[in-house]
C-alpha cells in the first residue's frame, strides 16, 4: 500500500519496442529498453494517488508521462517521503548513471525550477 503523504517517486519503465510518442507538441520515436521518470506527489492523496495512477496506468492522459505509460511496462518503483529528497536531485543521480542519456528535453521538467534537461532518463538495460 502506498502513502497518502507527499513525496517523490522513480517509476522505471520498459518499452518492449520502439516507439512513436507525440508530446510537447512534436513528434518523437524512443528505442526500445528501460527509462526512469522521476517525479513528485503534492496534490491530495500524495503517493497514494500520483504514484498508484501511474502504476496503474488509467485515469485521462494529463502529464507527458501518461503517453509514455501507455506504451510501456512498469519494470520497478521507489519513492522517498523524507522531504530532503527532491525529485531534481534523483534526477540528477540517475543521469549521472554510466550510459544514461536524456532522450526528450524537458519531458516531465515543465515545473522544474533547477535546470534539469529533463525528467526522464534512458538508462541502458
Ligand atoms: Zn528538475
Amino acid at each position: 500500500m502506498l502513502p497518502d503523504v507527499g513525496g517523490v517517486y522513480a517509476i522505471v519503465l520498459r518499452l518492449p519496442g520502439a516507439t512513436h510518442l507525440r508530446v510537447l507538441g512534436r513528434e518523437v520515436w524512443l528505442p526500445a529498453g528501460h527509462y526512469v521518470y522521476v517525479g513528485s506527489a503534492r496534490g491530495p492523496g500524495g503517493l497514494r494517488a500520483r504514484l498508484g495512477r501511474h502504476l496503474r496506468g488509467d485515469g485521462r492522459p494529463r502529464w507527458h508521462i501518461d503517453a509514455l505509460r501507455a506504451a510501456a511496462e512498469v519494470d520497478g518503483f521507489t519513492y522517498w517521503v523524507d522531504e530532503q529528497v527532491t525529485e531534481c536531485a534523483v534526477v540528477r543521480a540517475v543521469a549521472a548513471l554510466p550510459g544514461a542519456t536524456i532522450p526528450i528535453p524537458r519531458f516531465g521538467a515543465s515545473d522544474c525550477r533547477q535546470g534539469c534537461v529533463a525528467h526522464l532518463i534512458h538508462v541502458p538495460d
